[in-house]
């Protein structure tokens, strides 16, 4: 089964996003759990909330793939900021056990001139925080490209935040293309040595979702500008070799390619029809 899906706006619902997910022939899909700047969420409305799960259960969907807030930043020196990324994730955390079993995923965080090490002790310093032993939801820390000061530019920096952290049995990890590939992990010509890599320094079994994206930009750029899927450096042929490997059966895939919602269908679409069971 292909559990493939994208980014869908959340300002609707969740009975929206399923309905628009159905539409798409997607069954999957991520959104944004509040405004990408931050700022309070909505609240729950548990009748939305129910008319989701009963489209979920008729259209078999896969795990959804909830994104944190791309501002929060876990690392920044600032303690404010710090603050504020702490009590988004906390309460992210708490609303999403209303649509238990799913994955959030969110950005490490930018180190900002403290270094990497600094980075990953205050990142872990979050999640010792926050992950509880009783939430049903997995916290997925996403591969950067490593832009600037980017935390997550590398495997061993998310090893090195899955050691420090109490309740690692509630991490996993969110393989975005276009970032490991602008990181330099040659996902064209080599997929099952950069699985391989993955699977030796973090463990195959943290691997939970994929984003599926090409990249504007060369093996290693360090850029992360997302391409339409075929209109990039990793092209078509390798993302059709990405979504059949065998390292990722049954994993959710996440377009976050440049679309509207008819470019996502077609895109979901190509793909659909280049997947053998
Ligand atoms: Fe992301
Ligand atoms: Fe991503
Ligand atoms: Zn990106």
């Amino acid at each position: 089964m292909l559990y493939i899906g994208c980014h869908l706006a959340s300002s609707k619902g969740y009975k929206a996003m399923g309905t628009q997910a159905v539409d798409i022939n997607a069954n999957t899909f991520a959104f944004f759990t509040r405004n990408p700047r931050g700022g309070n969420a909505k609240s729950l409305n548990m009748k939305d909330i129910e008319a989701f799960l009963e489209i979920s259960r008729e259209h078999s969907f896969g795990k959804l793939v909830a994104h944190a807030p791309y501002t929060m930043n876990a690392c920044a020196a600032d303690e404010n900021i710090r603050r504020f990324a702490r009590e988004t994730m906390a309460d992210d955390i708490q609303r999403l056990e209303a649509t238990p079993g799913n994955y959030y995923n969110f950005h490490p965080g930018s180190h900002v001139k403290q270094g990497a090490d600094v980075g990953i002790e205050l990142i872990a310093d979050q999640l010792n925080t926050v992950l509880r032993a009783d939430q049903t939801t997995t916290v997925l820390l996403e591969t950067m490209a490593g832009k600037g000061s980017e935390m997550g530019r590398s495997f061993e920096e998310l090893r090195e935040i899955i050691n420090r952290t109490e309740h690692s049995e509630k991490l996993g990890v969110c393989l975005d293309t276009c970032h490991v590939w602008d990181a330099g992990y040659d996902v064209v010509n080599n997929f099952d040595g950069v699985m391989e890599e993955f699977d030796r320094i973090i463990g195959l079994e943290r691997l939970k979702a994929v984003h599926l994206n090409d990249s504007l930009n060369p093996l290693g750029a360090h850029k992360d500008r997302h391409a339409k899927i075929g209109e990039g450096f990793i092209g078509a042929d390798a993302i059709i070799r990405i979504i059949n490997s065998r390292y990722l059966k049954g994993l959710p895939f996440i377009l976050e390619t440049p679309n509207d919602i008819d470019g996502y269908a077609k895109e979901i679409e190509f793909l659909r029809k280049n997947y053998s069971e």
